[in-house]
């Protein structure tokens, strides 16, 4: 009975025996040098030496199509990118004290993307950070302490973000002014109204306890708790009860952001509402750490005021210049369409094995964020060691994915966003053939 928050598909260090000899010498020097935290994916964990677009090269040169990494949104080493970072890296890399002139051009273009009751936004290196800023905001500016998630949301790393993120597992205590609401079921068909009532619900209990709710915090996929996409509007009843409540919603964009709904350019908008805080981070500099929290201006404008911040390394020039070629290419590319239609031939393609595999089930997902559960198919129980297998399956066939929910028994394909209808074809013909095999 693992203590901590599962990870699925990891490495397990005790069959460390059963590696080539170098696979072997590399994970006992990891462990001796890095400590017992780190963690490795897959059963044969891959040393990998190189990406190239949705493909990551292990170190005798073979290809594995990358259907994992939200990271490389643009794709592995895109050139457009490798070029802006190379060019700012010899020109000047400096922090936000200085006058500058593509920090305002990208906060200007960012924005753009956001609805208009978003007019400022400070940046800051990682998705943790971000939400650790947003949560300081909003209890900066309502003047409470209570925050409601999802049962197994994860918001980031930091001592703040940590205690909003049950999925962390029973050793990592969340906060006492926290409360966490039941995500919506597969297919539930009422699930913003029933959604709404638990997170009111959560609301007076806080209140109960003497605490008003700063803050309702939802990413906007639900993806940790095993990605709850449909119907798209769920989350409108949710910010309803939030607002009425005195309480700010804030969308962790940090997973569905920068177009990989393939709906819109953020995961709040296919749900149709104008959360008062949004936070960014991940894909925002396709692997160069930058994050970032949107804003009504009005709550920075207070919390700027009276809060002194200053974030180092964040949107120094170097990741402005990688963030702002990334959204050159969003844009250039058109993206967000290629998303949508490629990620609508995935999930076809899955639901067709979902009829000839019972194991197969309730294939969902939003553009190129695409589970399917893996189930007992005598009892619909869900199946972590076939989810595993498969998981493990598809990476001796050079296709990488991984597992996700409570219990690790999605099937998780997220990946970067130039993956096409040629890339999801060989993953079902993969995947064909590890169900065929392996359930
Ligand atoms: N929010 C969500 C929804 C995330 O998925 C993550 C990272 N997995 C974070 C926040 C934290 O981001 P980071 O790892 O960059 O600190």
């Amino acid at each position: 009975m693992p203590t901590h928050g599962a990870m699925p598909n990891s490495f397990d260090p005790t069959r460390a025996d059963a590696l080539e000899p170098r696979a072997r010498a590399l994970v006992a020097r990891r462990r001796r040098l890095l400590g017992p935290g780190y963690k490795l994916f897959y059963e044969q964990p891959i040393e990998v030496v190189r990406g190239e677009g949705v493909h990551l090269f292990d170190a005798d040169g073979n290809a594995y199509l990358d259907a994992y990494n939200n990271v490389p949104c643009v794709g592995h080493c895109h050139p457009h990118v490798v070029e802006a970072i190379a060019r700012q890296a010899g020109t000047l890399n400096s922090n936000t004290r200085y006058l500058a002139e593509p920090l305002l051009d990208y906060a200007e273009r960012l924005l753009a993307t956001h609805h208009e009751g978003l007019g400022s936004v400070m940046l800051a290196c990682s998705g943790s950070e971000a939400t650790d800023l947003a949560l300081r905001i909003a209890r900066h500016a309502t003047g409470a302490k209570g925050v409601v998630v999802t049962a197994n949301a994860y918001h980031g790393v930091t001592a703040a973000a940590a205690e909003v993120s049950p999925s962390l597992g029973a050793n990592e205590p969340l906060g006492v002014h926290v409360r966490t609401v039941a995500p919506p079921g597969p297919g539930d068909t009422d699930a913003g109204a029933a959604f709404a009532l638990r997170v009111e619900e959560a609301i007076v209990d806080l209140r109960r306890h003497g605490t008003a709710t700063a803050a309702v915090l939802m990413d906007t996929l639900l993806s940790s708790d095993g990605l709850v996409p449909d119907p798209p509007g769920f989350l409108r009843p949710v910010a309803d009860v939030a607002h009425a409540a005195g309480a700010l919603f804030i969308a962790d964009e940090v997973q569905a952001g920068f177009g990989r709904t393939g709906a819109a350019m953020w995961g709040y908008q296919r749900h149709g509402i104008e959360p008062d805080l949004v936070t960014m981070g991940k894909p925002m500099g396709n692997g160069v750490p930058i994050s970032g929290v949107a804003a009504r201006p009005e709550l920075l404008e207070r919390f700027g005021n009276e809060v002194r911040y200053f974030n180092t390394f964040g949107a120094n020039s170097i990741a402005i210049a990688a963030a702002a070629a990334v959204l050159d290419v969003i844009e250039g590319d058109d993206l967000v369409a290629r998303v949508g239609e490629a990620g609508a031939h995935l999930r076809t393609g899955l639901a067709g094995l979902a009829r000839e595999h019972t194991v197969l089930r309730n294939v969902r997902g939003a553009g190129l964020y695409v589970a399917a559960d893996l189930v007992d198919p005598a009892t619909g129980a869900p199946d972590a060691r076939a989810t595993s297998r498969v998981v493990n399956g598809l990476r001796e066939r050079r296709v990488l994915i991984s597992a996700a929910g409570a219990t690790a028994s999605a099937l998780k394909v997220r990946p970067p966003l130039p993956f096409g209808r040629d890339h999801a074809d060989q993953l079902l013909a993969a995947l064909a053939d590890v169900l065929a095999a392996a359930c």
